[in-house]
């Protein structure tokens, strides 16, 4: 049997709520996957900051580094005012770690009206988050001026593209192994803006093309689209999306965007993967008007604890637990408050448990 060692991060809010799920999943999976696990506990997040004055303690980082396979991340609160050495410890865990793309699923399930399956894949670690800005006083009477770096760059492109046409075609893979879908045909959209951007956007564009149209991604189909008018096509027309890439802002903005499309932030996963590591995390925040009353809805965490599977090569044991999931909100019998349900936090773990 192969042993996982995953680490657990639940951080603030909510996330000591959540975390607890994707373990108990983890421990459920049937012996015949020939799967085990193994944990640590770790932290980060702005308590453990006001405890420790480090948002992300070094033997966090170094554990990671050192004994796991993967992680599991929760959610962390940030302070509404900059809050003096302070910053995002999942934004330094994604440099630390060179996780690389960040991935984020938004699908419905079958009883859904709308049949929406697409997954987003946003590059993570350049474009305007790089940070480099500056603020100078303006010689012509501008008052300050400021202004960021945009920096693109062929490695990152391309590797993100790739990494964008392997999910397409996993996913086609998966379809044709059964499972009902939307999509007749694996397709990836390269999202840009190089009408304007010719440079940045361009460059992006070309090197995600390039990408693309290498044999090994023979039978992916190849789209593009310009950022604005994508995000009406994405509203009007959700079901056309199969695989998005996109650079670093596009795909922040999108990414949420999308996850308005199906109803509750507690339903939508993410994950944060490199070379051989990957970090499940659930899209939504630490959550502090519905901590502490056991109604947090678990399933973004059980479904980015199956993504983080698929990323280690274990998807058969992640469509396990997509399909248990999707099999609990298809019932609708063990719903949590948000998605108009009463059942707690505990109800649907076990209910998820129980189809496993
Ligand atoms: P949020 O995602 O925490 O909450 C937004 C709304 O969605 C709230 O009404 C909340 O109750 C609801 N919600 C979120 N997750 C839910 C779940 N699993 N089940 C049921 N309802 C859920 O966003 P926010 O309120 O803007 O931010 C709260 C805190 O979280 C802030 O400190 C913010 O900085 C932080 N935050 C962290 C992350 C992260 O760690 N990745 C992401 C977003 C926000
Ligand atoms: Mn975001």
């Amino acid at each position: 049997a192969r042993t996982l060692r995953i680490g657990l991060i639940p951080g603030d809010g909510i996330g000591k709520e959540v975390i607890p799920a994707g373990r108990r999943v983890l421990e459920a999976l049937p012996a015949s996957l020939g799967l085990k696990f193994s944990f640590v506990d770790l932290q980060a997040g702005f308590e453990t900051f006001e405890k420790t004055g480090a948002a992300l303690p070094d033997k966090t980082v170094e554990v990671l580094k050192t004994e796991c396979d993967g992680a599991l991340f929760g959610a962390v609160s940030s302070p509404s005012k900059a809050v003096k050495g302070y910053s995002s410890p999942i934004v330094a865990l994604r440099k630390k770690l060179d996780l690389y793309a960040n991935v984020r699923p938004v699908k419905t399930v079958a009883t859904d009206p709308k049949a929406i399956d697409m997954v987003i894949v946003r590059e993570n670690t350049e474009d305007l988050y790089v940070k480099e800005e500056r603020t100078f006083d303006s010689p012509d009477g501008r008052g300050k001026v400021a202004e960021a770096v945009k920096r693109i760059s062929e490695r990152a492109s391309h590797r993100i593209a790739a990494m964008a046409g392997e999910i397409a075609q996993r996913r086609q893979n998966v379809r044709a192994a059964g499972g009902a879908s939307v999509h007749a045909a694996p397709m990836v959209t390269i999202t840009h803006k190089s009408n304007v951007l010719s440079q940045t956007d361009g460059l992006f564009r070309a090197t995600a093309r390039a990408a693309l149209e290498d044999p090994r991604f023979r039978g992916v189909a190849i789209d593009e689209q310009i950022v604005d008018s994508m995000v009406y096509k994405l509203f009007r027309q959700p079901e056309f999306y199969d695989v998005i890439v996109a650079p670093n802002l596009y795909g922040d903005i999108l990414s949420d965007g999308a996850a308005a499309l199906v109803g509750s932030l507690g339903l939508v996963p993410s994950a944060n993967v490199g070379e051989g590591f990957a970090i499940g995390e659930p899209c939504h925040g630490s959550a502090p008007d519905i901590m502490g009353q056991n109604i947090a809805n678990p399933i973004a965490t059980i479904r980015s604890t199956a993504l983080m599977l698929e990323f280690l090569n274990e998807e058969q044991a992640a469509a396990k637990i997509y399909a248990a999931v999707d099999a609990n909100l298809e019932e609708g019998k063990y719903l949590s408050p948000d998605l108009g349900g009463k059942a707690k936090t505990e109800e649907v773990i076990e209910d998820i448990l129980r189809r496993l």
